[in-house]
């Protein structure tokens, strides 16, 4: 299938992206990895009139550590965040998710802020951003925000960010010591998207048990949510097997997803139970070592 035609625009600068931005308007779209924005244009469920390639913007991509934060540029492809020394060192739950994401072309293409631009409810990203208390850095023309990843995925394929802005960076501040983090997922098995997945950041006490959790779930809902019920029951907790379980049960509490063709509600409460459960473990393990 082949899209409608369209214009392109390679700037050489974020100043120069903003204006083109500014000036195509509804008209424009962002071109990064371009594998959600093109398989949707070849559907003809996007018709942009001009894309504009982030790809030709300088400074982007790569990650760095700044004060006290992981900074990830937005146009770092996931095979990079799998595979850079800082996410490993700092954050091991999120080379789990980026190590899980499609297959090698999708990993060496497709880049972290057009997954979390995207927020596709069956993404991985999202899911252990929001476990991780990313926040994302929204360039304007002129001005600059940051928007907490609680508040940023606010329904199916939609996001905090508003027409004119562009997603630069992903900040994430570093967990105090102790803490671990993982990333389990549900793979759908023809295409390899999220059915259920669970992402975790636990801090240790030094006594062992819990001193803080967050705890996200995928594929529930529109987007990712906090399972909050299970965090709340960790809390203060020793963190043995048996009170880890008994938080993981709580992982759907308060969601409502969707049967579909592939699994069915309860299955998916089901799963994020068990996912739940092997991802607090997993970073309790790393917490640990
Ligand atoms: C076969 C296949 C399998 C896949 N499997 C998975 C999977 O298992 N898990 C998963 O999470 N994903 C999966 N993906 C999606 C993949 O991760 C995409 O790369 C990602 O969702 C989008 O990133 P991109 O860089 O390709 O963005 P693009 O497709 O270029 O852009 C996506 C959208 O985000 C906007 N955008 C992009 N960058 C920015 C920015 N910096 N600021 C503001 N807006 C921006 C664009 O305008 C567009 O609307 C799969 C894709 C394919 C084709």
């Amino acid at each position: 299938m082949f899209p409608a035609n369209f214009g392109y625009a390679a700037p050489r600068s974020i100043d120069e992206a903003l204006q083109l931005l500014k000036q195509h308007g509804e008209d424009a779209k962002l071109l990064a990895g371009g594998h959600s924005l093109l398989p949707a244009m070849k559907l003809r469920l996007a018709s942009p009139r001009t894309l504009i390639d982030l790809g030709t913007v300088p400074g982007l991509s790569g990650v760095r550590l700044e004060n006290n934060n992981l900074v990830i540029g937005a146009l770092t492809v996931h095979a990079d965040v799998g595979s850079s020394d800082l996410v490993r060192k700092h954050f091991p739950g999120l080379v789990d998710a980026a190590s899980v994401i499609g297959d090698v072309q999708v990993r060496n293409c497709g880049t972290i802020g057009g997954s979390v631009a995207h927020a596709d409810p069956a993404a991985d990203f999202p899911v252990i951003l929001t476990a991780l208390n990313a926040s994302f850095v929204l360039q304007s023309t002129g001005s600059k925000r940051t928007v907490a990843a609680d508040e940023f995925f606010t329904d199916y394929f939609t996001t905090a960010m508003e027409a004119g802005e562009i997603l630069t960076e992903i900040l994430l501040s570093l967990p105090p010591a102790d803490s671990g983090t993982a990333y389990q997922k549900l793979a759908h098995p023809a295409s390899g998207y999220v059915v259920v997945s669970a992402g975790a950041l636990i801090t240790r006490q030094q006594s062992g048990s819990c001193a803080s959790a967050r705890i996200a779930i995928g594929g529930l809902g529109s987007g990712p949510i906090r399972a909050v019920a299970s965090e709340t029951e960790l809390q203060g907790k020793a963190l043995n097997q048996q009170n880890i379980a008994a938080a993981a049960a709580k992982a759907a509490e308060g969601a409502d997803p969707d049967d579909d063709i592939y699994a069915t509600a309860e299955y998916k409460r089901h799963m994020a139970t068990v996912l739940a459960r092997r991802a607090i473990e997993a970073a309790v393990q790393r917490a640990v070592n």
